[in-house]
């Protein structure tokens, strides 16, 4: 609330409480305390609250599958690092800090009802809580400006943080999605358009090119997210889409599932192992997003994360209250 906005209406009820109404007296009394800026704070709160809960705790599906690795893990070394992992998620939890040191690039992804009331403050309230988290959790400043080669300090840059919007039509309620992209496993992303007779082979064969060149470096096991449309830009932004999908969910499509299936047994069977010093496993799933393509070109993009891949989302109603958080 603006301070001459507060002025105005103590001066209505300094100079008019004497002749006017008790009913407008009321008004004016509602008027006085209730806050207009209140559901902006609430969206900038509850975005901090999901930056704050993603750097801090894994997401279940990613938990999950890292104890299934560790279950089947065999070899001494590799169980002696999947204690060091789940020992650093328990005392990332225990002390309130984030689960490791690089908390990313942030990157959102915005569902936005046509209806949502809210809707031309959502960026403004994304930027206060990045700059928020920056200071109070705290998050590590990563967001270095392009060209001048400067950390501006507060994760707010150019596009950064970066934000994909998806409209809802008919829609009232709002979904904020965070990813924190860690420089090791941005590192082993790539995306590339296939020559015409390629195919799908040449999908399978660029992954397993990029993740045996690149994959140790990316804090293995891997959630390897994989895109396939016409061109690099469609392709690179459906595997990010990819590894947004929760661990142990399938494409629908059988051909898709069953190429997710071979990939993932593929991987696992290279044995990269945990942090990469070898082990059962490589990864803790494959994912494919796909679009229809055109008849001369196939891309394949792929999108890695680590084993700390930290993502979640907030779904929020017309009066800016929590309906669901993942
Ligand atoms: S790849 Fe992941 S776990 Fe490794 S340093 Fe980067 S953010 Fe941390």
């Amino acid at each position: 609330m603006s301070h001459a906005f507060v002025k105005r209406v103590s001066f209505w009820a300094c100079e008019e409480s004497k002749t006017i109404s008790p009913n407008s007296q009321k008004r004016i009394k509602k008027l006085k305390n209730s806050s207009p800026d209140q559901p902006r704070q609430k969206l900038s709160d509850a975005i901090y609250r999901l930056i704050y809960d993603s750097s801090i705790n894994l997401p279940t599906d990613v938990y999950s599958a890292l104890k299934e690795l560790e279950k089947n893990e065999t070899s001494a070394l590799a169980k002696e690092l999947y204690g060091s992992i789940f020992d650093n998620v328990k005392r990332a939890k225990e002390m309130n800090r984030p689960i490791c040191q690089d908390t990313g690039a942030l990157q959102f992804f915005i569902k936005a009802g046509t209806k949502f009331p809210y809707l031309d403050d959502v960026e403004d309230a994304i930027k206060a809580a990045v700059r928020r988290a920056t200071k109070e959790i705290p998050i590590r400043p990563n967001v270095v400006e392009t060209f001048e080669e400067r950390n501006t300090g507060d994760n707010i840059g150019t596009r950064a943080p970066w934000m994909e919007w998806e409209i809802v039509p008919a829609s009232s309620d709002l979904t904020v999605g965070v990813y924190m992209a860690g420089g090791g496993c941005s590192l082993a992303g790539r995306s590339k358009v296939l020559m015409p007779l390629e195919g799908y082979a040449g999908v399978v064969k660029f992954v397993f090119d990029t993740i045996v060149e690149w994959g140790v470096n990316a804090c293995p096991p891997l959630i390897v997210g994989i895109g396939i449309g016409t061109c690099a830009p469609t392709a690179a932004a459906l595997s990010k889409k990819a590894l947004l999908r929760p661990l142990g969910t399938s494409n629908p499509n059988p051909k898709a599932r069953d190429m997710e299936e071979r990939i993932k047994k593929g991987l696992n069977d290279i044995g990269i192992g945990p942090l990469g010093m070898s082990g059962n496993s490589s990864v803790t799933g494959v994912n494919i997003e796909y679009a229809a393509h055109h008849p001369a070109t196939i891309a394949v993009g792929l999108s890695v994360g680590c084993w700390a891949t930290r993502r979640g989302s907030v779904t929020l109603d017309r009066n800016v209250d929590v309906k669901g958080e993942k």
